[in-house]
């Protein structure tokens, strides 16, 4: 019995390619120095790996900024806009302008559009193609790290994107023709795989791991053909490593798992945590190929079950080639290691496994598979731990009592009635989506408070200052609903789960959200119940200093559970009413408070929708229950706003429409497609903010770019429903781009309103 992992972090146990990134990027440091940190993450990663005793090592799983913009720069999948940023220059730093040029946008381009990686909290870039890409094998990334670990001694398998997956994650140019698709690329684009595969072969590689998640989804239902024929051809390379495609974030879906059986592949990762290990059988078993059996759960935090874990790959044996223990998909998206967190309630740390941890938890799986007897000790208490039940002080019978005498709350009135009931404001409102920028001077204020070198009075006379800062600017600028900055907020989770009780948060446990952008993810480990207010004081303190109405700012149900790490021991809904509940307690505070306008944030709800549609209704159901479970105490004066990040909202604008908002701000600015025209599709007749500017990038947008963007939804929406605002918070922005764009924006509303 052999092991392997899919993947690891990247980003470095002490967050180092991130500062790197943060050096180059500010010119403190060069490229060289830069590659030099790169390289060491890399081969401690490799080391990690090794230590733990996992035999098959992955390489080619780091990355500077986002692994599906690495294979588009390999295959030279590059939009024609970047082709000329420093042409001409071929040394290493033009090479990383280029690269980072896509990622991040440059003076000459705008960037590529970023969105959510499958299920995941993480953020890809996406390709952008036309039928003039030429694919071609301009990059050797995959190579240079397989030769790096091979010269420290590592025998690796590189780990691609495969080329399905990277296909079906583009999306055409504005000038590819209407009805063109990326996939029509795939011919070319094989040649360069195959080409890629010799290479790799030549250098040494045994193995290559193709990822292809996309089978985990609806659309990789749909070309199962092109999934047979593409693995045929790579598979008919004469000179190549063997095969291993992966698949996960699900189990494969119909058909899938028996086309890759057909095709001359050596072997098959599947993720049997989400996925069924009986699908396997389904097939009649894998032949000669090897299977990676992802037991070991690569996206939560929560120990194996050791047990449970065994009796599946023991049904596993005879259905392969050879069963090897692995993970259910890269470990990208979980924390380093658990040892550096010791100030963790040792009730719930013991029963968690960040990355490190999982790599001992595959070892011992491989070993007691493989009827090692130096594991029964182990053994043992794993078996004690699976069978232990969860400690009393996780369950709060009180808040089961109340969730269950509330059952369905009742709705509010109609979005007219309500609209008959408040204070009336201008057409084209404008406001924030609620955070300003987290200075240097917070973030101390913060640091110096956690250290105990402030005291708590001292950083809230702090907090207050800068909220009237916040409040005093926008009043100048001219905005119409005002924020009070969340200055005191680290997160947006994070600070409700530090509020609630059934939350745990972690001191070091970091996981990429994209390029060197990283978030802590709190633990939902039991039942969630506010101990007290969370946010009132803050709130009412800005709007004591202000006539204009301050908007309170909270965190959604599905967003909270979306960016924590959740229970399993019962279902999402149950654990999102709990936190609705928290939610509606809270509103009814700012509520009585005099807060007039309540904004809950579901940034991620379209992140977890469910990537196949046959679940779509059910997560709809829980996700709008919740939402209105929360909301719907509040009275019919007060606006109800949501927000969402980075949604691609034609699936999810029934949805959003059935959250019944009174206002909805979506990210919109760096989507090609109209948030507008989606929801009035949808028949969302409420009010809506699509973003008028991208605040992911620096760059300060014109008066007449928002002009443009609000004349665009004016076409769906009337002025009384289009609410003015960025497409997203500021606090990641400076105040030298934030105070232009924000006055460019008031000033594109007020042109517009003159004319009305
Ligand atoms: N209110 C939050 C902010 O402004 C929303 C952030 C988000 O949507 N990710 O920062
Ligand atoms: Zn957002």
């Amino acid at each position: 019995m052999t092991t392997t992992v899919l993947g690891y972090p990247r980003i470095g146990p002490r967050r180092e390619l991130k500062r790197a990134l943060e050096s180059y990027w500010a010119a403190d440091i060069d490229a060289a120095e830069l590659d030099t940190v790169a390289a060491r993450l890399r081969g401690a990663t490799w080391r990690t790996l090794r230590e733990a005793g996992v035999e098959h090592i992955p390489s080619n799983t780091f990355s500077y900024y986002d692994h599906v913009l690495d294979t588009a720069v390999m295959f030279d999948l590059v939009a024609p806009r970047f082709a000329r940023i420093a042409e001409g220059d071929d040394d290493r730093s033009a090479e990383l302008r280029r690269y980072f040029a896509m990622a991040r946008g440059c003076d000459e381009a705008a960037p590529l559009r970023m969105t959510k990686w499958f299920d995941t909290n993480y953020h890809h870039l996406v390709p952008e193609l036309s039928p003039a890409t030429r694919p071609r094998l301009a990059g050797r990334k995959p190579l240079s790290e397989y030769v790096q670990a091979r010269g420290l001694g590592y025998e690796t398998r590189p780990v691609l994107l495969g080329p399905l997956t990277l296909l079906l994650l583009s999306e055409g140019s504005p000038d590819a023709p209407r009805g063109w698709r990326p996939l029509e690329l795939l011919d070319g684009l094989l040649d360069c795989y195959a080409e890629l595969l010799g290479e790799l072969a030549s250098a040494g590689a045994g193995w290559v791991q193709l990822d292809e998640p996309i089978l985990a989804t609806d659309a990789g239902q749909e070309v199962l053909r092109e999934l047979g024929d593409a693995y045929e051809r790579l598979g008919g390379v004469a000179q190549r490593p063997r095969i291993l495609v992966a698949v996960y974030h699900g189990p494969a879906g119909e058909g899938a798992l028996e086309t890759l059986k057909r095709t001359p592949i050596e072997g098959v990762a599947l993720d049997l945590v989400r996925g069924n290990a009986e699908d396997v059988s389904k097939v009649g078993g894998l032949g000669a190929k090897s299977l990676v059996a992802g037991v070991v759960d690569g996206r939560n935090v929560w120990r194996a079950d050791i047990p449970a874990a065994l009796s599946t790959l023991a049904s596993l044996l005879g259905l392969a080639g050879e069963v090897v223990v692995g993970t259910s998909c890269p470990l990208l998206h979980v924390p380093y290691d658990l040892e550096v967190e010791t100030g963790l309630d040792p009730s719930v740390r013991d029963r968690l496994a960040f990355a490190r941890q999982k790599l001992d938890e595959v070892v011992l799986l491989g070993r007691a598979l493989a009827g090692a007897e130096d594991v029964e000790e182990q053994l043992a208490g794993a078996r004690q731990r699976s069978s232990e039940r969860a400690p009393r002080a996780f369950t709060d019978q009180r808040v089961r009592a109340r969730l269950e005498a509330l059952g369905q709350a009742p709705a509010r009135p109609s979005y007219r009635q309500r609209e008959r009931a408040r204070a009336p404001l201008p057409p084209l409102p404008t406001t924030t989506i609620g955070s300003f920028p987290q200075t240097g001077e917070i973030r101390a204020a913060r640091a110096a408070h956690r250290a105990g070198r402030i005291t708590t009075q001292e950083y809230e006379r702090e907090m207050r200052a800068e909220i009237d800062r916040v409040i005093a600017l926008q009043e100048d600028i001219g905005l119409d609903v005002l924020v009070h900055g969340e200055p005191e907020r680290n997160d947006m989770v994070q600070y409700f789960a530090e509020r609630l009780d059934g939350f745990a948060v972690t001191d070091h446990g970091w996981v990429q959200s994209y390029g060197s952008r990283c978030v802590r993810p709190p633990i939902l480990y039991g039942d969630v119940a506010r101990p007290a207010p969370m946010t009132v004081e803050w709130t009412t303190y800005a709007q004591s200093r202000t006539d204009r109405p301050v908007k309170g700012m909270l965190t959604g149900p599905v967003t909270m559970l979306a960016w924590s790490f959740v229970r399993t021991d019962q279902p999402l809904a149950e654990t999102a009413r709990q936190v609705a509940l928290a939610l509606r307690d809270e509103i009814s505070d700012l509520e009585r408070a005099g807060i007039r306008h309540i904004q809950v944030d579901e940034a991620a709800l379209r992140e977890l929708l469910p990537l196949r549609g046959r679940d779509h209704a059910a997560y709809t159901a829980w996700a709008v229950g919740a939402f209105r479970l929360a909301t719907s105490g509040a009275t019919a004066g007060t606006r109800i706003h949501s927000h969402m990040c980075y949604s691609e909202f034609s699936a999810i604008a029934p949805v959003i429409d059935a959250l019944d908002a009174d206002v909805t701000s979506i990210e919109a600015a760096r989507s090609q497609a109209s948030p507008a025209a989606d929801l009035a599709g949808a028949g969302f007749d409420r009010g809506i903010g699509p973003g008028v500017y991208d605040i992911h990038s620096p760059r300060v947008p014109t008066v007449a770019e928002i002009e443009q963007a609000l004349r665009a939804a004016l076409e769906h929406t009337e002025p009384e429903r289009l609410w003015v605002n960025p497409d997203c918070g500021l606090k990641t922005r400076g105040y030298a781009e934030v105070e232009p764009a924000l006055r460019a924006m008031v000033e594109a509303a007020r042109r517009i309103r003159a004319e009305l």
